[in-house]
Parts: structure tokens; sequence; C-alpha cells
């Protein structure tokens, strides 16, 4: 007969019988409580998150998508565009380069980019589709709520926090990081550009931002905004944290043709500027026109790589509507295959979408308004009834759009 136990067991932890907790772990000599093992782990994990705080993975150059990989993955979703995908693709991959190299290696400078294009072309997507591949915190964040200090706003230091905390406040690897700063533009000088009607010293908020660009560590408040002294800061050293600048610079086509004109008389044919498509000026842009533009030479000169967007025509507008891996048409598709119905378009429906996009000057981002208005009742009724198939005809869009009363409320007259 087995001998019965006569001592209780404990847990070496906290010392509680097996009678006064849920659950007793026995090991070999050692027995732990459900409630120490749980506190265990936590512990575990805190310790753990702390020494990935201090540490940032190496740069295997080896295991990086090299640029063409890069931009074959920004095809996927952004049509067109193809300079400013490629110069995006080498600037990120020459990015890691910079990281991967050891301490005694010839220096490699970084490339800061500017990306010159009319909005709603694909910036902020490009940006968004990049984030997704990259190997590095990435944020994206709007130079429109900058000011001075002094003034209401954010400090500029703040375009740092949302770096930050995109890594966990891990300052080593947002040391390394990428900032994508959109609307670059509303910083410029005021003075230069008839545009700009609002900031009150985008001077001053350029120089500001020239030190972030530099490379310098500076205090990042944790919270983002207004630095007030209470608050705990964090250093920040940006001198490898690539910065990638958008901006529409609307009107620069006036300071493009101007210098292009002066310089296309110089040579005798002044013709040669009637030639050129008045919106596809914007491929020549050239430093010294963000400098007319009211940018200070110290900035453009941290932003070495310059280039533009195109305007979307006709074709690349209807290319968006259903080409990019998550584009609108293929998310609906999707959204009714989840119902069991399949959704069928005409060409002609999409078209016509493509063309409301162009008349009312709405762009890609008119698209998906167009096409949710059109859809509208699709998706109200038919989940509820038992068809398998549905095609969506030019007749039924063209009476969708009219009954919803969006001509009327983006018709410009
Ligand atoms: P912006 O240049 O003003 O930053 P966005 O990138 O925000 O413009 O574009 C607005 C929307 O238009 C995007 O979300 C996307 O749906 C669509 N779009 C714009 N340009 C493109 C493009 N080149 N390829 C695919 N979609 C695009």
């Amino acid at each position: 007969m087995a001998k019965k136990r006569t001592t209780e067991l404990h847990c070496d932890f906290c010392g509680r019988s097996e009678k006064e907790v849920k659950l007793l772990l026995p090991g070999l000599n050692a027995c732990i409580c459900n409630d120490c093992a749980d506190r265990a782990v936590e512990i575990t994990h805190q310790y753990l998150n702390e020494l990935k705080k201090n540490t940032v993975p190496d740069i295997e150059l080896e295991t990086l998508p090299k640029p063409a990989e890069i931009k074959a993955f920004l095809d996927e979703y952004v049509i067109g565009q193809e300079a400013a995908k490629k110069y995006l693709s080498v600037a990120v991959y020459n990015h890691y380069k910079r990281l991967a190299q050891g301490e005694d290696d010839v220096d490699i400078e970084k490339s800061n980019i500017i990306i010159v294009g009319p909005t709603g072309t694909g910036k902020t997507l490009l940006a968004k589709t990049i984030a997704r591949m990259l190997k590095v915190p990435f944020a994206i964040v709007d130079a429109t709520v900058l000011t001075e200090a002094g003034y209401v706003g954010e400090d500029i230091e703040s375009l740092l926090t949302r770096l930050l905390a995109a890594c966990d406040y891990n300052v080593e690897e947002a040391q390394r990081g990428i900032v994508f700063i959109d609307e670059i533009d509303k910083i410029a000088r005021k003075g230069d550009n008839p545009s700009i009607t609002r900031d009150v010293s985008g001077e001053g908020v350029q120089q500001g931002l020239l030190k972030l660009l530099e490379g310098s560590v500076v205090n990042v408040p944790p919270q983002g905004g207004r630095k007030h002294p209470e608050q705990k800061m964090i250093a920040v050293d940006t001198k490898n944290i690539l910065f990638i600048c958008g901006g529409a610079f609307e009107g620069i086509e006036r300071q493009i043709a101007l210098r292009l004109n002066t310089h296309v008389v110089g040579y005798g044919s002044s013709n040669q500027m009637t030639r050129l498509e008045r919106e596809k000026i914007l491929r020549y842009v050239a430093p010294q026109d963000l400098r007319s533009y009211g940018l200070i030479p110290e900035i453009i000169g941290r932003l070495p790589v310059l280039t533009n967007l195109e305007p979307l025509d006709r074709d690349a507008l209807r290319r968006i509507l259903t080409e990019p891996k998550n584009a609108i048409v293929k998310q609906y598709i999707k959204l009714l295959e989840m119902d069991g119905v399949k959704l069928k378009i005409g060409d002609d429906v999409l078209d016509f979408v493509v063309d409301k996009a162009i008349e009312f000057k709405l762009g890609a981002r008119g698209l998906r308004g167009i096409f949710e208005t059109i859809m509208m009742d699709v998706m109200y009724d038919l989940p509820s009834t038992k068809r398998k198939e549905y095609t969506l005809t030019l007749d039924y869009a063209k009476k969708q759009l009219e009954k919803s009363g969006f001509e009327l409320m983006h018709s410009s007259d």
C-alpha cells in the first residue's frame, strides 16, 4: 500500500500551502503556485522588453530587398510615378546601406528626398506603401501643424514623437528610422510666394527643421505638441534618420516656366515653352524653383534628391480603379463575394466613373467617392437577397449618381 503523504506541499516562492492556492505546480525540488507563476511571466516579459529597448537588430544587407524589389512592391499599389518610385527605392536601400556599414568605412552621406507633385497623385500613398515593407521605424507627419516656438502649434521636435511612438520609444531604433514630412510647401517663406495664406513665420520653422535634417541631438517631447518645462524629454540624434518630404507646391509651375523661358529665350528658340504641356512642366522642377517658392537654400541643400510626381491622366485614373492590389473595384468584388454574390462591372461603367472624376476635377481621390455613391443601394440591398450574381450596368450607375445629387454637390458652377 502506498504511503500516505503527511506533509503539505507549499509554494517555494510565496510560502502558501496547496490549500491556499488554486494550483501548485511541482518541479524537481520545488513548487510554484499559479499566482507566483503569473508574476514570473510578467517580470520575464518586462525584463525582455527592457533588453529589447536598448538593442536594435543588425541590418544585414544580404537579406534586404534590393531597389528593384522595393520598386516592384510599390508597383503593386501605386500606378505610374516611375521616377519617384525609383528614387524612393534607391534612397531607402542606400539608407539601409548606411546603417549596415561599419564605423571606419567611407562615410556615406544621407540622401534626404523631396517629392514635388500635385495633390492627390500619390505622395502619401507612396510613403504609406513603402512603410509596409520597411525594416526600420517609419512615421508620416504633417508640416502644417508646425510653428516656431512661441506661436500656437507644435514644436518642430514633435516631428520625432511619432517616430518614437512607431518603435515603442526605443530611441536606438528611432535614430535610424524614416520620417515622411507631408506638406513641406506650407512652411515656405511667405514673402516670395503669393499662394501661401497661412503661417506666421515659415522661415523660422525652416530654420528649426534644418537642425533636424542636418543631424543633431534634439529633445523630443514624448507626448508631442508643445514642450513645457515639467515634461521629461527624450534626446534623439537625427544623424541617421532619413527624411522624405512631400509637397504640392501649388503654383510652382510659374517659377519653372519663368526659369525655362529665360533659358530658352537665351538660346533663341522662344516658342519651345508653348510646346511644353503646362501641367507636365513639373517634371523640370529644379532646386532653384524651390528657392523661388520660398524654401531657404540651406533646407534645399539638405534635400539633395528632388523628384516629382506626374499629374494623373485619364489612363492612369482608369488603371487606379482596377489595378492596385487594393483597388476600389477589387475591394467591392471581395465585399460582395463574402455575401456569396459575384459582382460583374462593365468597362463602360468604369470609364464613366473616370469621366466623372475628371469632369469634377476630383482626381484619384474622387474615384472612390463616385464608385461608393453608385454602389450604395446595391451594398444595402444585395446581402438580404438570394442572388448569386450582380451586374452593374452603365444605366444603373448613371441613375444612382444622378439620384444621389453627387453632381450638384461637386459641380463648380
Ligand atoms: P497626395 O499626393 O495628395 O498625398 P494621396 O497619396 O493621398 O495624394 O492620394 C489620394 C488617394 O488617391 C490615394 O489614397 C489613392 O487611393 C489614390 N491615388 C493617388 N495617386 C495614386 C497612384 N499613383 N496610384 C494609385 N492610387 C493613387
